[in-house]
Formats: C-alpha cells, sequence, structure tokens
C-alpha cells in the first residue's frame, strides 16, 4: 500500500512523526507537509503565488518534502505530479487538539483529506484530542495503521473520508469505537481589541476552548465517553431533504 501523508502543524510535528511511524509498518509512506504551522486554515487552494517543493526531514531522519503551500496545497501538489503514481490512501495529521462537528470546516487536518478524496484517493484525517504538541501521539497512530489497513481492503465509497478522532487517554482507558455523525460545537470566540505600536487599532479571535452539544451518536458525545469516533464525511453539502421544499417556492427569473 502507498500512502501520502500530511498533516497541517507542519513538517516538524510530533503528531506527524508518529504517524509516519506507524503507517511504515503497513506500507510505503510519502511525507509531503507544509513548512509552517496551517492549523485552521481550511479548504485552501493556492492561485496567486508560486508554490515551492523542498526535500527535508521528519525530526527523526525519515525524508520527507515539504512546501509553503497550505495541507491541501501539499496533497494537491502530491497528487497532481510529485509522487510518480498516485498514492491508494491519504493520511492527515495527527493533530493536537480534536477536530469534532463544525471544527471540519476550519481543519487544515480534515480539509487536507477532503482535498485527497476530490482527487478520488481514500483519505483519512487523525486527531487527538489534546492539545500539547507534545503528547503521546502513539496509540493514536498505531489504530490509524490499523484503519489503513481495513480501508485499504474494503475500499471507501467516492466523495467520502474518515475523520478520525481519538481520545488522549491510556490504552488501557479507552472505551472502545463509535461510528459516529457529526455533532454541535459551541464556540466561544470573542473578539480582542488592541492597539499596535503606530496606535492602529488591530483585532485578534480570541475566546475560550470550544464546547459541545453532548447528543448521543455524536463524535462529540463519543470522545466525552472516552471512545474513538470514526465520522464518515461525504463532500456532497447538499441537503437532499429540502430540494423538493424549495421547488415550491415562488422564485422566478
Ligand atoms: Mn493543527
Amino acid at each position: 500500500m502507498r500512502i501520502l501523508a500530511t498533516n497541517d502543524d507542519g513538517i516538524d510535528a510530533p503528531g506527524l512523526r508518529a504517524l509516519v511511524v506507524a503507517l511504515r509498518e503497513v506500507g510505503e509512506v510519502v511525507v509531503v507537509a507544509p513548512d509552517h504551522n496551517w492549523s485552521a486554515a481550511g479548504l485552501t487552494k493556492t492561485m496567486h503565488k508560486p508554490l515551492r517543493i523542498s526535500k527535508a526531514h521528519l525530526s527523526d531522519g525519515y525524508p520527507a518534502y515539504t512546501t509553503n503551500g497550505a495541507p491541501s496545497d501539499c496533497v494537491a501538489l502530491a497528487l497532481l505530479g510529485i509522487l510518480p503514481q498516485p498514492p491508494d490512501l491519504v493520511v492527515s495529521g495527527i493533530n493536537p487538539g480534536a477536530n469534532m462537528a463544525n471544527d471540519i470546516l476550519y481543519s487544515g487536518t480534515v480539509t487536507a483529506a477532503m482535498e485527497g478524496v476530490i482527487s478520488n484517493i481514500p483519505s483519512l484525517a487523525v486527531s487527538l484530542d489534546s492539545c500539547e504538541h507534545e503528547a503521546d501521539f502513539t496509540y493514536a497512530a498505531r489504530f490509524t495503521a490499523g484503519l489503513a489497513g481495513q480501508v485499504h481492503k474494503r475500499d471507501l465509497p467516492p466523495g467520502v473520508l474518515l475523520n478520525i478522532n481519538v481520545p488522549h487517554l491510556p490504552p488501557s482507558e479507552i472505551a472502545g469505537v463509535e461510528i459516529t455523525r457529526l455533532g454541535r460545537r459551541l464556540y466561544k470566540d470573542a473578539l480582542v481589541e488592541r492597539r499596535d505600536p503606530r496606535g492602529r487599532t488591530y483585532y485578534w479571535i480570541g475566546g475560550d476552548r470550544p464546547g459541545g452539544v453532548l447528543e448521543e451518536g455524536t463524535d462529540i458525545w463519543a470522545l466525552a465517553h472516552k471512545r474513538i469516533s470514526i465520522t464518515p464525511l461525504q463532500l456532497d453539502m447538499t441537503d437532499q431533504s429540502l430540494i423538493a421544499e424549495l421547488k415550491k417556492w415562488e422564485v422566478k427569473a
């Protein structure tokens, strides 16, 4: 199995290093990762500046490519020709910090996997529910490698990726795996207004860490119950149930 690994925290991130160590047990891994932290970059296509690629190494010496593009650019570059042949799987992560519910729209980790799916490559996004960059990613990485084998064997439907969130707990305390739907985040963003040294106002989107609604069957619920969450995400965001209703509206050209 040929695997393309990327992340949104940058090439030096411990979560990427741990992921690659585990994935190398199940396949041939090529790393193309951003040269700096793009967390919360969303799905980006860089069109107004040149993209550069350099040879680099992960912090354990494993060879990699790094680019000045966003996580989704890294996947696009790899699939458009940096790799000699398309991979069987794209894996993005491991992000320090869960990506659940509405987070998926902001997440560079998840949107890198979306870019893989746009190019019809089965893709996984993996996050650990800990905001420490130096957290222990070993268990989450091993779990992902096992799941990667299953995905390779069973395949995923076109247009679908798996979003995986792993509790940051000792393996003996993890209460199982839950297949989930997206929950609802409760963001606590607050606008911070400050002045720069030249007296001009600038803004910062600050506030507390987000919470979430505890509904059974959701990713947020699974993590709150010490379970690994796997959410199948489809890129088709059409609200099928509203199509018939909208057709009844009197909307005329
Ligand atoms: Mn990140």
